[in-house]
């Protein structure tokens, strides 16, 4: 590998000193120096310099909450999309059908991802909607929750559902008609994957060019670590062969569901722990604030969204929970003393207790209070400044979710909930001063892998529409910078490689258009440009790891 000395306007090492620089020397993939051009010369002579044009150059940023293969899946060609961001009104989102449908061969199962009820202001579909658009197509329909699928008649009689409904899996349940058929909706994973999956494979497209055009993607916005975060070992081989291709532009941690079978067994990839690992464990606390089932102790309010939205508040609360405190005290003795790093999504207030309750116990139990157990809270978007405290005191690392306040902040102040309570959503002050280690993440397909975005989202909370709502929780630049770098590599356990631009560590870097602490906080997304990445000290080529991907066969040929 070639020894590179890299420049740039200016070099921000998330590190305390320097915590600037103008040049950074790699040998080996590996940072050797960091300082000035003379410096690094000096640390290793005769290596090419390499000025990058960037204004700023960063650690590459991290996104320690995603799943890139299933969201490739979800939202990358054939798959397509009537997320917020594509379709603003349930009108917008039919005119995507009937394009769709007019431009696809009759019968061609088909996905759309990212219904939301709330935004599109249209109730979720049940299958005899959804039969009078698609007609006797096989049609998936995600939530952009991800914790819900509609789907037509035409699946329910595919697996032969219609004269045998089936029962509800574990952490997931079927909607019924009043005589126990289904109703074209499967609410929370478990459910909503045994539904989605085939359609998926049986839409045609090639899962690793899907995969490949969502590394790309996240890729375009500056990420280069990742995780996924409901790993199973049906993924193995398709991250293996991602990782093989040339310039491939992720580290990836996988945190496998703790309703798969072997969830606490190790697993080895052969691309090596650099590249992939696996880390820990999966649960789910509770579901999406958008689908209305959530553990909080404050009620939904009736209003017109929440009407729409189909929230009437009856699967809020304790219902809301996914497992008895005995399921998941069971789940946390068994991978506890394995070493494996925890993770809840908990976004009710109730769902943060009851996940934090669950973890004070079994870090106790198991002696790992005190400790760098590096377990993980996740999405936390009712938490309160007290429960981030308690996080903190427990060695629980919180990650957030701002795109949730940046696309529903609106709904969530008055609409959705008092005021009161909906305006401190994603309360980032809160969370940094509590003093635990805060990360950012885009949850892949739940929002697009955005990092700049929620920066901007932490440091002015202005929503999509421009509104503000307590500007007095926002966090400052430096907090949002840590929580999509150093912070993130903390969260997935990779801080000795990645996250800040020190000697020692991988070369992973991001080039930046402006130095994001130098413009102002409620334009950053407009004035910092994502102008490319490097892993390992190579400056990554996307047109090369797509193409190599194009070349891969469709596994087990497509068929459907
Ligand atoms: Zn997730």
């Amino acid at each position: 590998m070639t020894d590179r000395i890299l420049t740039a306007g200016t070099i921000i090492t998330m590190e305390e000193a320097p915590d600037r620089a103008t040049a950074v020397a790699v040998a080996d993939g590996v940072i050797v120096a960091v300082g000035t051009l003379e410096q690094c010369q000096a640390a290793l002579p005769g290596a090419e310099v390499v000025d990058t044009g960037a204004a700023a150059l960063a650690p590459g940023f991290i996104d320690p909450h995603s799943h890139p293969i299933a969201s490739g899946g979800a939202t990358q060609a054939p798959a397509h999309s009537i997320a917020p961001w594509d379709a603003q009104s349930w009108d917008d989102a039919l005119a995507i059908f009937a394009k769709t449908v007019a431009e696809s061969p009759a019968g061609t199962p088909l996905v759309f991802a990212g219904f939301d009820a709330l935004l599109l202001e249209h109730p979720a579909p049940t299958a005899p909607e959804l039969d009078a658009i698609f007609g006797d197509r096989i049609v998936g329909i995600l939530d952009n929750s991800g914790h819900a699928v509609y789907f037509t008649s035409a699946v329910i009689r595919a697996h032969g559902w219609d004269a045998a409904p089936p029962a509800d899996p574990v952490g997931g349940s079927f909607g019924r008609t009043a005589d126990g058929a289904l109703n074209g909706q499967a609410f929370e994973i478990p459910a909503a994957l045994q539904v989605l999956v085939p359609i998926m494979q049986a839409q045609g497209g090639n899962p690793i060019v899907q995969a490949a055009d969502y590394y790309a993607w996240m890729a375009r916005n500056g990420v280069t670590s990742t995780s996924d975060m409901t790993y199973e070992d049906d993924y193995r081989a398709a991250y293996e062969l991602l990782a093989s291709l040339p310039s491939s532009p992720l580290r990836i941690s996988m945190w496998q569901m703790s309703t798969t079978e072997g969830f606490a067994d190790p697993v080895e990839f052969a691309a090596g722990e650099q590249r992939l690992v696996k880390r820990g464990v999966k649960l789910w606390t509770d579901g999406s604030p958008w689908v209305g089932n959530i553990g909080i102790s404050f009620p939904y309010l009736h209003s017109h969204a929440t009407e729409i939205g189909g929230i009437d508040g009856s699967k809020a609360g304790m219902v809301a929970l996914n497992y008895t405190r005995a399921e998941v005290d069971a789940l946390l003795d068994r991978a506890a003393p394995l070493g494996w790093s925890m993770s809840f999504h908990a976004n009710g207030d109730l769902a943060i207790d009851f996940a934090l309750d669950a973890y004070e116990r079994a870090l106790s139990l198991h002696g790992l209070l005190g400790t760098d157990h590096r377990w993980r809270i996740e999405h936390v978007g009712a938490g309160r400044a007290d429960q981030f405290e308690r996080a903190a005191r427990l060695g629980v690392h919180v990650s957030m979710g701002p795109f949730q306040y940046y696309y529903w902040g609106d709904l969530l102040d008055g609409a959705m909930f008092e005021g009161e309570i909906g305006s401190r959503w994603q309360n980032f002050r809160g969370a940094f001063d509590s003093g635990a280690v805060v990360s950012f993440h885009n949850d892949g397909a739940v929002s697009p892998p955005t990092p700049v975005l929620n920066m901007q989202t932490a440091v002015s909370r202005r929503t999509q529409r421009g509104n503000v709502h307590r500007p007095e929780l926002v966090a400052t630049i430096h907090e949002a910078m840590q929580a999509h770098t150093i912070n993130a590599a903390k969260t997935l356990g990779r801080d000795h490689l990645v996250g800040s631009i020190a000697v020692g560590k991988l070369a992973d870097l991001v080039e930046l258009s402006a130095d994001p602490y130098a413009v102002d906080p409620h334009a950053l997304d407009d004035e910092v440009k994502v102008l490319g990445t490097w892993l390992g000290g190579e400056r990554i080529d996307l047109d090369a790891f797509l193409s190599a991907a194009a070349a891969v066969p469709a596994p087990g040929g497509a068929h459907g």
